[in-house]
């Protein structure tokens, strides 16, 4: 349940300022078409020592021309989604359907993949190291027409902004670059739907946006559908339209990534994506929350005022370039808040708190 709560922590305070609780609604509305992509009760068990079930039972839409991003901390059952909607993998129960037909795998064509689709997988294992960007390009174009050939790969690596780098060999080339040159190759034979698997973990923190914005064009001058399996929340909710959610093997949460931002269900989502406070019942009462479950409240909705009768205590402060995270305590909870513009604080003072809102949350 979503609250919109104004707290008065202390008597003598009033809160003011609840513009964060009045966020539209209206970008949150799902355009609902067919599912370009069906999932239906899908799970998959790897037989290692114990049997692992990496996918439980999991059931999602991937809508045309959207970015659906999958999110999740590590083993929560990413990857193998990914190559289970690719083909690379057979449920063990469920079906995957693409537009209405079942997804083929392994024992039913020869070359693994769904054909209107392509995977950029981690760790660019599909690059020739020591061929150029060109010819690794270049290479998944048949020679029946040579001229269409220099055409379409010359095009292709315009559009990835690479054309200049043809002649360097991969091994020479930074990450990003890379990255560039593995999405180009995935890229020039138009697949419908392109999967990529934590694709800028090896791209430079300051080349990111820079890709990411190139992506988002993509999808909007070709329609290009986008699933994207990341574990960075900032990387998600800039990129995606729709957000899946996954905890040891299932699907917890899918909606838009504003909805789960803001109204997050679950405590896990409520950290993965705002690394927010998750507090019980018990620790709400000690600041005048009455709830009957564990709630989550967000760093920026939290407000630290100086005052020497506070009853919170600054414990620490971690710099964060343009803001500050504050840490204080209460001696019954430590709350995490975000403190901009950030300005000197002495460790050890004293202060109290407005809350301007705040989620129930499940576990
Ligand atoms: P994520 O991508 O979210 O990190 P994975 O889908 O790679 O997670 O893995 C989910 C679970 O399945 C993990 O426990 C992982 O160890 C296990 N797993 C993945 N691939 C295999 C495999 N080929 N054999 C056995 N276990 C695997
Ligand atoms: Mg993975």
């Amino acid at each position: 349940m979503y609250f919109c709560a104004e707290l008065q922590i202390r008597h003598n305070f009033m809160v003011n300022n609840l513009s964060s609780c009045s966020y539209s609604h209206s970008s949150t509305q799902t355009q609902q078409g067919l599912a370009m992509i069906d999932g239906k009760q899908v799970s998959l068990f790897f037989q290692a020592k114990d049997q692992i079930i990496a996918v439980d039972n999991v059931s999602f839409e991937i809508q045309q021309g959207k970015t659906t991003a999958i999110i999740g901390e590590s083993g929560s059952g990413k990857s193998t989604l990914l190559k289970l909607i690719y083909g690379l993998l057979e449920p063990n129960k469920g079906e995957i359907r693409y537009k209405g037909s079942i997804v083929p795998t392994r024992k039913d064509k020869l070359i693994p993949g769904h054909d209107a689709m392509k995977l950029v997988s981690q760790g660019f294992d599909d690059l020739n190291l020591y061929a150029n960007v060109w010819d690794n390009v270049s290479s998944q174009l048949p020679n029946t027409n040579i001229n269409l050939k220099h055409t379409k790969t010359q095009e292709t690596l315009e559009r990835l902004k690479i054309a200049h780098l043809a002649k360097q060999r991969i091994a020479d080339l930074s990450g990003g670059e890379k990255q560039r040159v593995a999405i180009a190759r995935a890229l020039i034979n138009k697949p419908e739907v392109l999967l990529m698997d934590e694709p800028f973990n090896q791209v430079d923190a300051a080349f990111r946006d820079a890709l990411q914005q190139d992506i988002s064009q993509i999808v909007e001058e070709t329609g290009l559908t986008i699933i994207l399996v990341s574990h960075d929340p900032t990387e998600v909710l800039a990129m995606s339209d729709e957000l899946i959610v996954m905890k040891d093997a299932k699907i917890i949460e899918q909606g838009k990534p504003n909805t789960l931002y803001h109204q997050p269900k679950n405590a896990y989502t409520a950290l993965l994506l705002a690394k927010s406070n998750i507090i019980n019942a018990k620790q709400a009462k000690s600041i005048s929350i009455t709830t009957q479950q564990r709630i989550a409240i967000h760093q920026e909705n939290i407000q630290f005022q100086i005052d020497p009768q506070g009853e919170f205590t600054l414990k620490n402060i971690r710099f964060r370039g343009f803001y500050n995270e504050l840490i204080i305590s209460n001696n019954i909870i430590d709350l995490h808040l975000i403190q901009f513009p950030p300005f000197s604080t002495t460790l050890g003072i004293k202060g109290h708190i407005q809350i301007s809102k705040y989620i129930e949350v499940q576990v």
